[in-house]
């Protein structure tokens, strides 16, 4: 059974087309700049690539290039459309409207669309393409939608609303929605599979660290508190978003720059977090090297990141009163070992020990890092966001 799993953003199209048969995946690839000019780059399994320039107005002529790519260019791995058996969408924004992922309707997408006044870049976009994948994709082919939102869904009302006025949470929907949330899900899985026990029967704190970067509280399988918030740009200090700041500090920073709402919002999303501060860029590999260069800016946001990660695992132990395990995973997560040593250095009052040499060594597999007297496991677990929508829409079509 093959799936095609779609992550659909303003001006690109990533999919990815998966065999479920052994969860392999047998092309990827990208179509973007749509709305601007256009271009696809494409790879089969076996290394066959295209990679053309093309004229992309709308998401449905990126659609039907993708089409083209999978069944008749010459890196295609399929004859036709007809041998897929469902799409999965990945979008940003459910709110409170979806807590799990769902068979796509016309009314779906309508609800989709309607939310896009709380995530302004990604729903209306994510609706664009559904329309334009509806009317690209046989008719008889499922699609489903998988929320970055709905895992945090399980979040009481105590984690999840702000010290506003009760009408602005009621008229506005202003609340902590929380993001990543297919990661987590995922990862947390796949921590407890690792682990030999049940997810049910243990407290994580999953760290997923990338240029977007949220940590999660997941007890007994559920997110009870994240740090993303109403938008993705709350939390710890990200590439180019700044994190958690005093709301106070946002609003005399606009009030001295002159900046409208939208233009603090630009400031604080695109160039903030490891940009701003470090002034060196908003890669961490970037900010790293500079940093072991002696750049003094570099150093400290690369600090700043690792305690507030620390501030998160303690404040969540004590949310959920008691921690298993702390997992690492995103592109730093898994692959920045000055992070992860970071965060486990000075953390004796929970027990928390590490295989320095050991965390030095590995880079995105599935490992365990703690030490067998660590009070609290300590482990990577690659993400794979793509398959886990995969699985979601496997199982949403087979009922
Ligand atoms: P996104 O949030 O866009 O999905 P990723 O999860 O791909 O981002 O993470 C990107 C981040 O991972 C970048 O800051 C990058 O520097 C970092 N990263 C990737 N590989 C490494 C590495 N080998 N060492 C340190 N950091 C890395």
């Amino acid at each position: 059974m093959i799936i095609l799993v779609v992550n659909a953003g303003s001006s690109s199209l990533k999919y990815q087309l998966i065999n479920m048969d052994d969860e392999s995946v047998l092309a990827k690839g990208n179509c973007d700049r749509i709305g601007i000019d256009g271009h696809i780059a494409h790879k089969a399994a076996d290394g066959r690539t295209l990679d053309e320039d093309c004229s992309f107005p709308t998401h449905t002529e990126a659609f039907m290039k993708l089409v083209e790519a999978l069944t008749k260019s010459s890196a295609k791995v399929i004859d036709s459309m007809d041998e897929i058996s469902a799409v999965g969408h990945r979008i940003v924004q459910g709110a409170d409207v979806f807590d799990k992922s769902v068979l796509v309707t016309d009314e779906v997408i309508e609800k989709i669309d309607e939310l896009r006044e709380l995530a302004p870049v990604h729903n209306h976009a994510h609706a664009l393409a559904l329309r334009a994948c509806k009317s690209v994709i046989p008719a008889n082919v499922p699609q489903v939608v998988v929320f970055d939102t709905a895992f945090h869904q399980t979040m009481p009302p105590k984690a999840f609303m702000f010290g506003l006025p009760y009408e602005d949470y009621e008229t506005y929907h202003v609340r902590k929605y929380g993001f990543h949330g297919t990661s987590h899900r995922f990862v947390s899985k796949a921590l407890a599979k690792a682990m030999g026990k049940n997810v049910e029967d243990l407290k994580i704190v999953s760290c997923h660290l990338g240029n977007g970067s949220s940590i999660t509280a997941v007890d007994g399988g559920k997110s009870v508190d994240t740090s993303m918030g109403f938008t993705p740009l709350d939390g710890v200090v990200m590439g180019t978003r700044t994190g958690a700041v005093d709301p106070s500090a946002v609003t005399f920073v606009a009030d001295k720059h002159g900046f409208t709402p939208s233009q603090m919002s630009e400031y604080m999303n695109k160039k903030s977090g490891f940009l701003g501060v470090s002034g060196v860029g908003s890669d961490n590999r970037d900010v790293q090297s500079a940093a072991n260069e002696g750049n003094k800016r570099a150093q400290l946001v690369s600090d700043m990141l690792v305690y507030e990660i620390k501030k998160y695992i303690g404040s969540y132990a004590a949310a959920m009163n008691g921690l298993d395990a702390i997992l690492f995973t995103g592109g730093i997560g898994e692959n920045s070992w000055e992070v992860r040593e970071g965060v486990c250095t000075d953390m004796d009052y929970f027990g928390i020990k590490i295989d320095k040499e050991l965390n030095r060594s590995v880079r995105g597999k599935l490992t365990k890092l703690s030490t067998p007297d660590s009070k609290i496991e300590v482990w990577i677990v690659p993400t794979n966001e793509e398959l886990l929508i995969a699985r979601d829409t496997l199982e949403l079509i087979s009922k």
